[in-house]
């Protein structure tokens, strides 16, 4: 019997031909995380468990229905939900917190959360992070969010709203959580299951509740923006000036509480309608409390996480620029043993160079062969045969144009023909290729 193993819901493949899709993203949200003084960092798949409890919260969505676990031997592990907690975990463990601050690291990772998987929320995505440890400023909230900004806009994505908010701090929080639960209580026997044991521990979160009675119920709940302490509204209103100093525009959505227990003062999220439902593209905030909870000393904290998929989604539909993926420079057709052999050695001198050269490995004869290099879209190809290797000289021709230059075979031959190439390179660009803010990466790539 055949076996019939599919990969599991709401998990993707990238094959080869759309991979230059996700190298674009990783490069320009590398490259600018570098221009603002973030290292990578990277960290397990999975931690132990309960340090998602202690930090997500254990009255999240996340921790109560999305986690991954598994028993292996006497421990309990989880795949990462998010990027946040271990981030943070190996900071600690690596006293990177004991240098000089403010710490700031990025990262690529996959997060696993168990969800209806549909287009924009999977099972495995993946998330671009920052986090930045030490300062207790706005203004370092502003360059959290510029960062994300400009990462948005490198990308040539539009049409995405940014949305800020504050949730305040414990002293802030004492008074709202009371407000909130008096405001609840009155319709306690409406709210879902988890929502009625969420009036009692954490009633904020019932804010975040996906249920639509709980949502209706909430509509007219206190907003927490009207309990700010002194701090926690100035901090507010400078980073608000701070981004308009920046030029990012902004709306304050008092709503915004985010599906993590970890935040406080500021939270924010980069949103579009472009791509259905799951319009949230970046989300963060700062989490002034966390490395405490994790055992650190008391170390203001914010950060934030974009989901790669729904990037990619957008820039689909926005018809934005990728890196170009690399073609085949030079095809080599051969026929006969003496052919293929020069064809191998020749292929070896210009990998060495970084061209990406290619022979018959099929046996193929001459036309099927010429007829591969086109459908590969080789740059140019040469035909070896035993007449080209009795003369030491092949021609090598250009596909597109069909211009042809005689080169010897021997150890002349990457030279020259790199020459060739790059005069080719520079007449075809036009001028609006080589503006391309793209253009930099992919001379680089060649
Ligand atoms: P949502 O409200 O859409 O469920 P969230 O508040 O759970 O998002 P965060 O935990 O803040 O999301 O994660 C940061 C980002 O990761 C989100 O803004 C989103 O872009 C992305 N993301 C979160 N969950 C998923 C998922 N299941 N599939 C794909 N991307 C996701
Ligand atoms: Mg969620």
């Amino acid at each position: 019997m055949a076996i019939n193993i599919k990969r599991p819901n709401g998990t993707e493949d990238v094959i080869p031909k759309n991979v230059h899709k996700w190298h674009t993203i990783e490069k320009i949200t590398r490259d600018i995380a570098e221009s603002f003084g973030f290292g990578e960092i990277r960290v397990p798949t999975f931690e132990n468990t309960d340090l998602f409890l202690r930090s997500v919260g254990e009255t999240t969505d996340v921790v109560q229905k999305e986690m991954y676990t598994v028993m292996a031997k006497e421990s309990k592990f989880t795949l990462r939900p998010e990027g946040t907690a271990g981030v943070i975990r190996a900071m600690l463990q690596n006293g990177l917190l004991n240098e000089a601050l403010p710490q700031r690291v990025y990262y690529i990772l996959s997060c696993f959360r168990h969800e209806r998987p549909q287009a924009g929320r999977l099972r495995e995505f993946h998330q671009f992070g920052v986090e930045m440890a030490g300062s207790q400023y706005p203004s370092a909230d502003a360059e959290v969010i510029m960062l994300a900004k400009t990462i948005l806009d490198r990308l040539g994505l539009n049409k995405i709203e940014l949305h800020i908010n504050s949730i305040g701090c414990p002293t802030c929080r004492a008074n709202y959580h009371a407000a909130l639960k008096n405001y609840f209580s009155v319709r306690k026997d409406e709210l879902c299951d988890t929502c009625r044991d969420r009036l009692e521990k954490n009633p904020m979160r019932i804010l975040d509740c996906k249920s639509p009675i709980c949502q209706e119920i909430g509509k007219d709940a206190p907003l927490i923006i009207d309990y700010l302490c002194e701090e926690c509204s100035d901090h507010f209103e400078k980073l608000k000036k701070y981004l308009s100093n920046f030029g990012i525009e902004y709306t304050v959505d008092p709503k915004i509480v985010r599906g993590l227990d970890y935040y406080t003062k500021t939270v924010f999220e980069f949103v579009t309608t472009e791509i259905g439902a799951q319009g949230t593209v970046c989300g963060g905030g700062r989490y002034d409390g966390l490395i405490e909870q994790l055992g650190g000393q008391h170390t203001p904290a914010l950060g934030f996480g974009m989901g790669l998929e729904r990037l990619l989604l957008l820039m689909e539909k926005q018809n934005c620029d990728y890196l170009t993926p690399k073609k085949c420079d030079i095809y080599f057709a051969v026929m006969g043993e003496a052919a293929l052999e020069k064809a191998m050695q020749l292929s070896k001198s210009l990998r060495e160079y970084g061209y990406y050269a290619e022979y018959d490995m099929m046996g193929r004869g001459l036309k099927s062969q010429m007829k591969y290099a086109n459908k590969i879209g080789a740059v140019f190809s040469v035909v070896i045969g035993d007449n080209e290797i009795a003369d030491g000289k092949a021609k090598v021709k250009h596909m597109e144009s069909g211009e042809e230059t005689l080169l010897d075979l021997d150890d002349r031959f990457t030279a020259v023909f790199e020459e060739i190439y790059f005069n080719r390179i520079m007449e075809a660009l036009d001028d609006e290729t080589k503006d391309s803010p793209l253009f930099s990466f992919t001379g680089e790539e060649q």
